[in-house]
């Protein structure tokens, strides 16, 4: 392709706020038969509110929601701001903690008042040898309406079981419907969990769900899709995300996302709008076919 051809579309990108690192990405672009969305942040607005806290024994509502809080303070995931909103909107104080730990795609745990609390998901208890059979229902149903359903331990026993719901973005669905006209197919990679990601997978007519995926794993994920034969673009916003988008043929970063990710992508979509993903595609093709 001629580079000049190549350098107008870059700038038709650039002008709707769709920033292109380079022609050859243009050319990638084109022949693409992938888009995979990271869920939170990116599908979802990210910004999760708590919805159900069901104390099983231990400890009453109140304690609850402290316990889960005062570990939540010292993580900077979305869940965890959920958790001390919801916890502030009740007029619950986080109290100190004591050998805090974030466990990337399980949860937090440390020492509160002397206790060993745990909060975050199944594998997280089960790593901790906490049986959650008892809960599983509780769960379930929880994640059938597309929560996410989180856990919380305290010296070894379940204490409650807590659930936020995120928001669909809701020109989500308008981008996923115009990928799939374009002859895209278009799949979700979370974190979460499968029950969870299905429903929010459904509700966006997506074609297929990958759940459960540690943050370690995302970038697997697309050399798997790739090595498949799929020429794939990553849209992400995080900054576990940044991996899968330097793995994958086109690596998306939303906007107001995580510098890393931003560094990272090949495409930075400057409004934070998902729909722009199928306008940089468009534009890909717009711009090879006046070249051929
Ligand atoms: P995503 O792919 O949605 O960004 P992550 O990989 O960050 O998700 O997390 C996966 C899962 O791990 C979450 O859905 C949650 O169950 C659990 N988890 C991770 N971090 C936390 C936290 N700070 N508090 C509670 N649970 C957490
Ligand atoms: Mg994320």
């Amino acid at each position: 392709a001629t580079p000049a051809a190549l350098m107008v579309g870059v700038g038709r990108g650039a002008q709707a706020g769709i920033l292109i690192r380079g022609g050859e990405i243009l050319e990638k672009a084109e022949r693409l038969t992938t888009v995979v969305f990271d869920k939170t942040g990116t599908l979802t607005r990210g910004e999760p509110a708590l919805t159900d806290l069901l104390p099983c024994g231990h400890c009453d509502h109140d304690q609850a929601l402290r316990l889960a809080a005062s570990l939540e303070a010292g993580s900077e995931h979305p869940l965890a701001e959920a958790i001390l909103r919801g916890a502030k909107e009740t007029g619950i104080a986080p109290c100190a903690v004591q050998g805090f730990e974030a466990v990337p795609g399980h949860g937090v745990r440390g020492l509160v008042d002397g206790r060993e609390v745990l909060f975050g998901n199944r594998r997280l208890m089960e790593g901790a040898g906490i049986d959650v059979a008892s809960v599983g229902a509780d769960m379930e149903r929880y994640q059938a309406d597309g929560k996410t359903a989180m856990l919380l331990a305290c010296d070894g026993e379940l204490a409650a079981v807590i659930a936020v719901a995120d928001t669909i973005k809701p020109e989500a669905l308008e981008a996923v419907r115009a990928l799939r006209a374009e002859g895209v197919e278009v799949v979700m990679l979370t974190g979460d969990n499968a029950r969870t990601a299905t429903a929010i997978g459904r509700a966006l007519q997506i074609d297929r769900v990958i759940a459960d995926v540690l943050p370690s794993d995302k970038a697997r994920v697309i050399k798997e899709l790739q090595q498949a034969g799929k020429v794939v673009a990553m849209v992400g916003d995080g900054v576990n995300d940044a991996p899968a988008l330097a793995t994958a043929d086109i690596g998306i970063a939303i906007g107001s996302g995580s510098d890393v990710a931003k560094e990272t992508g090949g495409i930075i979509l400057v409004r934070s709008d998902v729909r722009d993903v199928v306008t940089g595609i468009r534009l890909s093709r717009a711009t090879m076919r006046t070249i051929k």
